[in-house]
């Protein structure tokens, strides 16, 4: 409790970033669900104990290296039970009435994963370039690889959320441990920011369920990030060719085709993309399309800014004030001061409308269905976590970078 003492000490008037800059010992890079500060452990036993998060059992890995429950693990989303293997998309394909993962009509949301890495930049100095605001789901362990790059990012005006700090898949992990991996990416960005504290993250793989959703939302007041389209463009390896076998696309030409198809389509509701910043291909697919999605009406912006939200817990944006009283871990009693009303009350109601299916192959990272309905047609096994490059790809290159 001396840390809720210590707090209540602080001004809580308006300070600068380096007023409140509290850097800590962060977990060595890679680490799987690593252990959490007691005083997150603290809130997250208050919220437990009331009953506001879920007891199953966490997901379990197949030997293709996909999520499941175990037998008779009911998760309470839509009633809904898997109890097979062969339900592999199951656990990763509910994103729920709380996240995320439609546009408002008409926009656009911009979004990019698995950053900050070496192919960043140029992805960071053109959205500046184009005055482009854009959402960067972080992970931890790229951060403290990549310090350089994170500081562009957010030189750049790029907002940014969490995306753990290991990548795994979340519902396998047990409670103990999602609480590590939101909790130290989110430190991660506060310290390496001078204090900026993230308000979105978006589960690797698009893997969540109730259990995982309820943590991020009452310890570290997280609201969840989804897509309603999938661009695959993590497929493309930096020498152009495919890391996929037989779904995503197979060239640069293929991403951009796949790009333009969004621009063209329908726009209720509108567009959040999964595209990521781990090639220079994927970046490129992004930028080569820009003009076609501005020439096509697309009101384009970050996460926040489709619903006029401010960015951070703390702090409307990257070089606005911050608010000194928000803690890491302070649960949802951690009212920004600073954020405006609407902040909370959009975050819990997001934007109306029935997700989009998603009709590309379903065996790609990330790559899921958005309702319970689409779960029994998407029984394709996805590959395992190992037998892609992705996540290989870039630790390799962060550790390069160092
Ligand atoms: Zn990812």
């Amino acid at each position: 409790m001396l840390w809720l003492v210590t707090l209540g000490l602080l001004t809580s008037t308006l300070a600068s970033p380096l007023y409140s800059r509290q850097t800590s010992t962060l977990p060595a890079p890679g680490t799987r669900g690593p252990a959490p500060k007691s005083e997150w452990v603290a809130v997250y036993e208050v919220a437990k104990a009331a009953g506001r998060i879920s007891t199953f059992a966490p997901a379990k890995l197949s030997g293709a290296g996909n999520p499941y429950y175990p037998p008779g693990v009911d998760t309470g989303e839509n009633g809904f039970v898997t109890d097979s293997p062969s339900f592999v998309h199951a656990v990763a394909a509910c994103f729920g009435d709380s996240d995320i993962s439609d546009a408002p009509d008409g926009m656009y949301g911009v979004s990019f994963d698995d950053g900050p890495l070496p192919s960043s930049p140029a992805l960071y100095q053109f959205l500046q370039k184009q005055n482009q605001t854009a959402t960067h789901f972080f992970i931890g362990t790229n951060i403290v690889n990549n310090p350089d790059v994170f500081r562009q990012a957010l030189a750049s005006n790029a907002h940014i959320g969490v995306h753990t700090w290991s990548h795994p898949y979340m519902t396998t992990l047990n409670d103990t441990q999602v609480l590590g991996e939101l909790g130290w990416t989110v430190q991660a960005i506060h310290d390496l920011s001078g204090g900026l504290i993230p308000k979105f993250w978006r589960p690797p793989y698009g893997d969540a369920d109730n259990r995982v959703r309820a943590i991020a939302k009452e310890v570290f007041n997280l609201t969840l990030v989804g897509w309603n389209r999938d661009s695959d463009d993590w497929c493309l390896n930096e020498s152009g060719g495919s890391s996929c076998g037989s779904y995503g696309p197979k060239s640069i030409e293929d991403l951009e085709n796949e790009l333009r198809s969004w621009a063209v389509g329908g726009v209720s509701p509108g567009i959040i993309g999964l595209e990521h910043e781990l090639t220079s291909k994927s970046v490129g697919g992004f930028i080569n399309t820009y003009a076609g999605l501005k020439q096509h009406g697309w009101d384009a912006r970050c996460i926040p800014d489709l619903f006029d939200l401010s960015w951070y817990l703390n702090s409307p944006g990257d070089s606005q004030p911050i608010d000194s009283s928000v803690g890491i871990g302070a649960g949802l009693s951690s009212s920004p001061a600073t954020t405006s009303s609407n902040l909370d009350a959009a975050a819990t109601t997001p934007s109306p409308g029935t997700p989009s299916s998603v009709t590309s192959p379903v065996a790609a990272v990330e790559s899921v269905s958005q309702t319970v309905q689409h779960l029994a047609s998407s029984a394709t096994p996805r590959p395992a976590f190992s037998s892609f490059s992705v996540p290989l790809a870039f630790f390799v290159a962060a550790g390069l970078l160092a």
